[in-house]
């Protein structure tokens, strides 16, 4: 049975949303959606008001979704220029380099006056509205100063996270025709060099990029880089003397913002689009709710801006709401395992959010680590991008938050632009494993595979059969993709892709992806169940299921397992753990087959690559298809030469 995380009486007294501000402003933002995104639209600054609230088609012969459609405004002016009567000297950004020693507090003045001059830059450039730039960089505060640049002067960014390769970044590139590319010397990661310019020489070598007319460079590690002119400018030298002040460009509401391209766990990368006004409403509002957020917070996500989670609650959501963002350019794990919690000390930091595969891997070197720092500053905790599983988001509650902090474990995606099912840390009683509740204007359901809407405690596939603000609006290029993925499969409806159980509370559970789903002899078992089976137990760090082809069974269960630090691998403890997932979810669920796995395949975000498993689980080590978004390309080469059934 799951256990219950009940709203603490503490929280709930000071939370802005308790459980009956819930219920109420639940209730009523679904009834009438227009009156409730009308009212929340209000919390930015307009330029030109809108007078139309909502303009939404599922239906794929007429597909069309726009929010504020015939308002204006400027999301660098919401971040930036409307905070500075008021919180002008606030922080907006902590730096923390990957270095310890270095760090760097930028208040709200001064990063508007940097955006400003960046905006200026841009447009001597020759950059304006509509134009797609590449931002290439680390965790810089320059990587949050060029996407205002761009969403100041009304051009399109697309942000590339700075570990991808040359290849990916120059498809990138090539699929949204960038005028201008964003980068730095170099990065630092863990102590490692990461050669950005190097990398982007290379890619502007490959077919399809020749769109682009400039280089920009930020001197960052100050290593020696060859500048090729024309094209390759200094932003150091180019910012020099550039006006400190600029008027945004009046966007329309459905004005492109950004385009990002998904993590590509599932296949090909999609380059979403999200466009202007809806998008910050929806951010803004949502890191507000959700986070609990207050005046005094210092807010950490720890995840880069080259992910949607860095857009939306990295930059734009927290600057739009004028808090104190912390920005991280390195690694959990370097100089030791107690950095994030050295660094939650250094700044103070109350609201924390993270993705499981961190907290897996910290899980993986015991409580010392976290216990080295005294974490007295948490309040709230947060975890987003797969399916956590029950025993890590103990830890994390346990050990991490000692007990005190609700977690809020958010599920959403790149094309959703926001969180869409979440607790409310003072609302909604949290259970270990379920992303809970919808949020304000979400309405979740769950159909079988013909599509009909299954009512009460089910499981089937998520869709969502309305619109909210910050949802996509295309796949950049290539419209009918974007309606073919998403709204064909089950016609009138958004689909997710991801598989979820409800529960008598009407708590959802994301089981995993739906191309994950395994069944065995006709039953059809969630990916994440086993994985978590497999994950309570004491001595496995993290694992990952797939189905593979079963004579008898029609697809049998094929089982990744990472044990933790020191743990031999015996045959004794392979029995015991096929016979621990027997007994935990049922013989249904007993793996077949056990693999040791070193590492496992993830893409840069940190999300399992489970069709890659699936692969090598089939022995077709020659159909693992797209694996530029990869993490650690040798940690297939191991899986392969170590498969079990030859
Ligand atoms: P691609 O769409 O290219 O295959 P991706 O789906 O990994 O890549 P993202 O948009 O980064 O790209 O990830 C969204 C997915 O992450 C969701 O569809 C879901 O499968 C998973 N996810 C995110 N947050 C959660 C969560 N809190 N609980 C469960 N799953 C989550
Ligand atoms: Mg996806």
């Amino acid at each position: 049975m799951a256990s219950l995380h009940p709203v603490s009486a503490d929280f709930a007294a000071r939370a802005r949303i308790d459980k009956a501000a819930y219920e109420r402003e639940y209730a009523e933002s679904v009834r009438d959606p227009v009156a409730f995104w009308d009212r929340i639209g209000r919390r930015l600054d307009w330029i030109k008001p809108y007078s139309e609230v909502k303009d939404v088609s599922f239906d794929a012969r007429d597909l069309h979704i726009r929010w504020y459609a015939d308002g204006e405004l400027n999301v660098a002016a919401n971040c930036l220029d409307r905070h500075l009567a008021t919180r002008g000297d606030k922080t907006a950004i902590i730096w923390e380099g990957d270095d310890p020693a270095q760090s760097r507090r930028i208040s709200y003045r001064e990063l508007h006056a940097e955006v400003c001059k960046a905006a200026n830059l841009l447009v001597n450039l020759g950059i304006g509205k509509g134009d797609r730039v590449a931002i290439y960089l680390p965790m810089i505060p320059e990587a949050a100063v060029a996407m205002l640049a761009c969403a100041r002067i009304g051009a399109v960014h697309t942000v590339v996270f700075g570990g991808f390769s040359p290849d990916s970044l120059a498809g990138r590139i090539a699929d949204s025709g960038c005028k201008l590319v964003i980068t730095a010397d170099e990065g630092v990661r863990g102590g490692k060099k990461v050669p950005l310019k190097v990398n982007v020489d290379e890619a502007l070598q490959r077919p399809g990029t020749n769109s682009v007319e400039t280089v920009l460079v930020v001197r960052h590690t100050g290593g020696a880089v060859a500048m090729q002119p024309p094209r390759d400018r200094w932003w150091h030298a180019l910012m020099e003397g550039q006006p400190a002040t600029h008027e945004a460009v009046a966007m329309n509401a459905e004005d492109p913002l950004f385009i990002l391209y998904t993590s590509g766990s599932t296949g090909k990368p999609k380059g979403v689009l999200h466009t202007t006004g809806g998008y910050l409403v929806y951010v803004s509002y949502t890191h507000e709710c959700v986070f609990d957020l207050r005046e005094d917070d210092v807010y950490w996500c720890t995840a880069d801006v080259g992910w949607v989670t860095g857009h939306s609650y990295l930059v734009y959501g927290p600057l739009a709401n004028g808090a104190t963002t912390v920005m991280f350019e390195g690694v959990p794990n370097w100089p030791d395992t107690s950095r994030f919690w050295q660094v939650v000390d250094k700044h103070g930091v109350t609201l924390f959010y993270t993705a499981p595969t961190a907290i897996r891997a910290l899980m993986r070197e015991g409580e010392a680590p976290v216990k080295k720092a005294s974490r007295a500053s948490l309040r709230l905790l947060g975890t987003v991008g797969e399916p956590i599983n029950p025993e890590a988001w103990e830890w994390y509650w346990r050990v991490v938050g000692d007990g005190r902090c609700p977690v809020v474990d958010t599920w959403w995606q790149t094309e959703t632009g926001g969180i869409l099912i979440t607790p409310l840390a003072g609302a909604i009683d949290q259970k270990p494993g379920s992303a809970t509740k919808p949020f304000f204007g979400v309405k979740p359901a769950i159909v079988d595979a013909n599509g009909a809407i299954l009512e009460g405690a089910t499981e089937g596939n998520l869709v969502l059969t309305d619109s909210w603000p910050g949802q996509m609006r295309t796949v950049y290029g290539d419209h009918q993709r974007f309606i073919d993925t998403y709204f064909r499969t089950y016609p009138g409806m958004y689909f997710t892709g991801d598989g979820a159980r409800r529960d008598e509370d009407g708590y959802y559970w994301i089981t995993g992806r739906v191309d994950d789903v395994i069944n065995v002899s006709g039953h059809r078992l969630g990916t994440a169940e086993v994985e978590s089976a497999l994950v309570a137990h004491p001595k496995v760090a993290e694992a990952a299921v797939v189905g593979y082809p079963h004579d008898i069974k029609g697809q049998g269960i094929y089982a990744y397992v990472t044990l933790k630090s020191g743990e031999p691998a015996t045959d004794e403890l392979r029995k015991e753990l096929v016979a621990w997932v027997r007994k935990e979810i049922g013989p249904i669920a007993t793996p077949d087959q056990l693999q040791w796995a070193p590492g496992l395949p993830k893409t840069r975000s940190g999300k399992i690559m489970r069709r890659i498993l699936r692969k090598i689980a089939e022995n077709a080590p020659d159909q693992l298809g797209d694996t530029s978004t990869l993490a650690d390309p040798s940690v297939v080469k191991n899986l392969v030469e170590e498969r079990l059934v030859k």
